[in-house]
């Protein structure tokens, strides 16, 4: 697999680079914003204010005695969220992935834009020159082969920085930093590792496996495994969905395990179609029912907002390979269902898939003969293949409607609940029933306090 760039982009002293560019005067002092009630701490510190020694996240009163000279400024949050904005627009024309970490700071995965830039070095320095078209502000920016060198580069560039580590360079260049570069290195795991010696990356690479468990425990591994850089985690952009979800609320409470399975199923099909749709594949699958019979009254702010309250069951199940196959979804739900063993009607049925993982686009060529389209007589047992099929399944539905192809396993509720299942998406389930889509997306960041 070709190597895998990720961009980390910093704002210098973000907030009162703002403050001085809006503020002509405070240009060349030092600039210490937040920090002026007394319990207050510093939100940032231009770089004039740190050659004093103040840093963000420090109390105000340490700030005042390092930098009695200091220019305290209040702060105004909504313009820094506008200008956070800008930004962000700019980095989302270099890529689409982007993962906002904090308003002045996000990871940028530029692996499929590099093609249009030339080479990592050429894709940053654009990169700085946008930002600093749009903003009249300094960005700094690491890249990396994934996010923890990406993100050790920016901080080690700064200010104004532009650092690129090539995979083959990572060792020789983590290895002389201090180990507190490293996420989840805090001062007291610092003091603990550096009374076994360990103060650079290097000593914590080269330290034996079993001695540190025995000091660390099961956090040892990781930590080595980020001491020579090694990270797998994916840019994660802020529209990229945490789960896919359907559910419906009948119309007639349902207690018949017909009609249970008939919306099981078609709930899982079209979460595993949408899914297919947007590349990606789940592992978890949640089955949710709420139960039919009220258990008291919620209360509002007048007796007419008051809500009935029905108690909801939520039960799941994590595959061992995350899937988009309708019929591998829909026996799970089913064993969850039979698994709870309900004596009572439920009002509302629900399927999601969380765990997410996105998929490599797949150009499916229905025409060619292809051994798994034999399959949609049989239904799948492969999570993968059956995927494939599904995916098989959509573009042929998507030519000739829904009616056209239905998988073999559906055919037992055909006969009992031939209206509901024949028509997919346009059954009655759907005209009778509230039915509701849900895709869960990530929260947006909260504005952080502090920023460098
Ligand atoms: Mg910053």
């Amino acid at each position: 697999m070709s190597q895998r760039w990720v961009l980390h982009a910093d704002m210098d002293a973000f907030y009162a680079s703002i403050e001085q560019r809006d503020n002509p005067e405070l240009r060349g002092k030092p600039v210490i914003v937040g920090a002026n009630s007394p319990r207050g701490v510093v939100s940032a510190a231009s770089y004039e204010a740190r050659n004093f020694g103040v840093r963000s996240a420090m109390p105000g009163f340490r700030a005042r005695e390092l930098c009695p000279q200091g220019i305290f400024v209040g702060g105004d949050m909504q313009k820094y969220s506008a200008v956070s904005r800008q930004v962000r627009q700019v980095f989302e024309e270099f890529t689409p992935e982007v993962q906002p970490l904090a308003l002045d700071e996000a990871f940028l995965d530029v692996t499929g834009s590099l093609g249009l830039f030339g080479s990592p070095r050429e894709l940053a320095h654009a990169l700085k020159q946008r930002i600093l078209e749009e903003t009249r502000l300094v960005v700094s920016v690491g890249l990396g082969p994934n996010k923890l060198v990406a993100k050790i580069a920016c901080t080690q560039s700064k200010p104004d920085g532009l650092l690129v580590i090539e995979a083959e360079q990572v060792e020789a260049f983590l290895r002389p930093l201090p180990v507190r570069r490293l996420w989840g290195v805090g001062p007291v795991l610092g003091e603990t590792l550096a009374r076994y010696g360990i103060h650079t990356m290097g000593d914590l690479s080269d330290y034996d496996p079993s001695w540190l468990e025995q000091l660390l425990g099961r956090r040892a591994h990781e930590l080595q495994a980020m001491a020579r850089g090694e990270d797998t985690r994916p840019v994660e952009s802020q529209r990229a969905p945490k789960s896919y979800g359907e559910e419906n609320t009948f119309e007639r409470d349902v207690v018949e395990r017909d009609r249970v399975s008939a919306a099981l199923t078609a709930h899982s099909e079209s979460v595993a179609a949408r899914m297919r749709k947007d590349h990606f594949a789940g592992r978890t699958v949640t089955l949710r029912a709420k139960l039919a019979r009220r258990r008291g009254v919620r209360a509002g702010r007048t007796s007419a907002d008051a809500e009935p309250v029905y108690p909801l069951i939520s039960r799941s199940r994590t595959l061992p390979n995350a899937t988009a196959d309708g019929a591998l979804i829909r026996r799970t739900v089913l064993e969850l269902w039979d698994e709870l063993a309900l004596a009572e009607p439920v009002r509302l049925l629900g399927v999601s898939v969380s765990k997410l993982e996105r998929q490599a686009a797949e150009q499916l060529d229905l025409f060619a003969p292809r051994p798994e389209l034999r399959g949609v007589t049989q239904p799948s047992t492969d999570g993968a293949r059956g995927a494939r099929l599904g995916g098989a399944l959509d573009a042929i539905r998507e030519r000739f409607g829904d009616s056209a192809i239905r998988r073999a396993v559906e055919a037992p509720h055909k006969i009992t609940h031939s209206s509901q299942i024949k028509a997919g998406a346009e059954a009655p389930l759907v005209r009778e029933e509230r039915r509701t889509r849900v895709v869960e997306l990530d929260e947006a960041d909260e504005p952080q306090e502090q920023c460098d």
